[in-house]
């Protein structure tokens, strides 16, 4: 199936066709009278990168937003499958392996939403933010084993057992210690990083990851987000990155005025696109 098709399967099918992930239809959002999503309709697969391309205030961030629940959006449906284990020791990833879940949640936001919905989408993912939003006044081990503890109520002593081996991963055992003001932007970066995978997500969301960062910290985090992608996470990155774009994610979405102008395989959108706004944009790129 191609990402642009429409999905054709229902009900339990529906639960084994998305495993874990999360499938968008008629998403729309307006701040105030401005409508910044039209109609967006996004199917993430499992193990699959999805990069979201599109010019300046196209609405790329704002979807990101509307995934996880960090912007309520005003219309459209978002399902999930919800998981058969409790929240918090439940939210288990195993890179290239299926969630134990088996039931949709449909989240239907031009109705009400209940709490237990927006819980089921929030645990589902963790962002990683362009300019990191890591507390300044905690420690970088504070930081990264606060979601977990606080919000997943996990057992301090197994997270940050976990935290210090990823920590240890992105070569910032050094740093535990440290204060963000004492990290370099790319350091930060990574401990965002660290930080969502701690909290076990199924989906990795970035929001343009290195675009705060100096030239030459751009290398390491962008090789991160690659080892994270070949391992087998499922991920939505918003980039202006192409090349980036082109080696890491399966899948582009060129994003224009709130709506998915186009949406296919990586290479074969930047190389041969089908619409006249996308051409235009990867003209004026690359
Ligand atoms: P992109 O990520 O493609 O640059 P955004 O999703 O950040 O676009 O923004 C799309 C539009 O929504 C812009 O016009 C922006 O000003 C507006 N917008 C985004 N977030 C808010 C907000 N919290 N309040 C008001 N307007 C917002």
């Amino acid at each position: 199936m191609s990402p642009a098709d429409p999905p054709k399967t229902t009900g339990q099918a529906d639960a084994a066709a998305l495993a874990g992930l999360l499938r968008v239809r008629g998403l729309q959002k307006s701040f105030g009278s401005n409508r910044v999503l039209e109609s967006v309709d996004l199917t993430v697969g499992r193990g699959r990168v999805l990069a979201l391309i599109g010019p300046s205030g196209s609405g790329k961030t704002t979807i990101l937003r509307c995934l996880n629940g960090l912007e309520l959006p005003d219309g459209g449906t978002i399902e999930v499958a919800a998981s058969t284990t409790v929240r918090g020791a439940s939210v288990g990833h195993t890179p290239g392996r299926g969630p134990n879940s088996a039931v949709l949640v449909t989240i239907d936001f031009a109705a009400k939403t209940t709490a237990k919905q927006l819980a089921a989408l929030r645990d589902r993912s963790a962002m990683v933010f362009q300019h990191y939003n890591l507390f300044p006044h905690k420690t970088v081990l504070q930081n990264v084993i606060e979601g977990p503890v606080v919000v997943q109520h996990r057992p301090v002593a197994e997270v940050t057992a976990e935290a210090l081996a990823l920590l240890e991963r992105v070569g910032l055992t050094d740093k535990r210690d440290s204060y963000p003001f004492e990290l370099s932007g790319g350091q930060q970066q990574r401990v965002g990083i660290v930080r969502a995978l701690a909290l076990r997500p199924q989906l990795l969301l970035f929001d343009e990851p290195t675009s705060a960062l100096d030239p030459e910290l751009v290398g390491d985090v962008l090789r991160l987000i690659k080892e994270l992608a070949d391992e087998g996470w499922s991920m939505v990155i918003v980039t202006h990155e192409l090349e980036f774009a082109r080696e890491v994610a399966h899948e582009i979405a060129f994003v224009d005025g709130g709506t998915i102008v186009e949406h296919g395989e990586s290479k074969q959108l930047l190389r041969n696109p089908q619409q006249e706004r996308t051409r235009q944009f990867l003209h004026r790129l690359l």
